[in-house]
């Protein structure tokens, strides 16, 4: 069974975001990036599956520039087999990543396909459903905990009050949910071995695929500043504050 994984690279979680002064979007410069957070779940689904046996090979896909190898080269260390760089320049959109994830998943052929369920920078949650749709084939989302039997995945995902598992033909698209797994560290030998693995870059323009973007992004704010708090000497203060000035109560 082969595992196909999309992979993107994104500012690191732990980094104080800052808006453009022209508000069209984030401040990429001197800034940590990383392999965004769900995606490093898939990582880890992919590569358990292939040390219990059930997968044979495991592939990781980034559509960016050539920065995002850095990334593909993190998904090697930490235990996929080899990486695919779909170059692109341009800002595609969810929807041309999907375009651009369908023409490499024609070409991989995969029997399962996992992505994050959402990237941190655009919080789209967007690309998996759309390739799904795109390739006509079941999408299990948000999944907590995956199970292959035969040439079916079962799919648990957390819904209100409960869980529900769904029974999926392969090939499947998944979208990992945060409880789906513990994401390990990639070791020192493991970062200098994936040095060494297959990492092909394909151009995207020779995919054939229209990524042309029907988004314009209007305009990206970042969130009002909290006032400060005060500190109040007795439960009596709190109150006559709530009654007279905050006019809550
Ligand atoms: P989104 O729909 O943008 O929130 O992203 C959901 C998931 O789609 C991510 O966790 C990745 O698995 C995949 N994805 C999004 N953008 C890219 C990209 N540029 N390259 C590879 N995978 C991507």
């Amino acid at each position: 069974m082969k595992v196909l994984v999309a992979v993107k690279r994104v500012i690191d979680y732990n980094i104080k975001i800052r808006v453009k002064p022209d508000h069209t979007g984030v401040d990429l410069s001197n800034v940590k990036m990383a392999l965004n957070p769900f995606c490093e779940i898939a990582v880890e689904e992919a590569v358990q599956l292939k040390e219990r046996g059930v997968a044979d090979e495991t592939v990781a896909v980034s559509v960016g520039t050539d920065a995002s190898q850095e990334q593909l080269r993190t998904a090697l260390a930490l235990g996929i087999d080899r990486a695919v760089l779909v170059k692109t320049d341009t800002e595609t959109g969810p929807l041309g990543v999907a375009r651009l994830l369908q023409a490499v998943v024609e070409k991989e052929q995969p029997d399962l396909i996992i992505l994050g369920k959402q990237a941190i920078d655009g919080d789209s949650n967007q690309v998996g459903q759309m390739l799904a749709a795109l390739l006509e084939r079941p999408q299990g989302t948000f999944a907590s905990k995956l199970e292959i039997e035969g040439d079916h995945a079962l799919v648990t995902r957390e819904i209100d009050g409960g869980l529900r598992t769904e029974r999926l033909a392969l090939p499947a698209i998944i979208t990992t949910d945060l409880r789906l797994n513990e994401p390990r560290f990639a070791s020192l030998p493991n970062v200098m071995k994936a040095k060494r693995k297959p990492l092909d870059v394909l151009q995207a323009e020779e995919l054939g695929v229209d990524t042309a973007s029907s988004l314009e992004v209007v305009a990206v704010e970042p969130p009002p500043e909290r006032e400060a708090g005060i500190l109040v000497d007795s439960v009596a203060e709190l109150v006559e504050k709530l009654k007279q000035e905050a006019k809550v109560i």
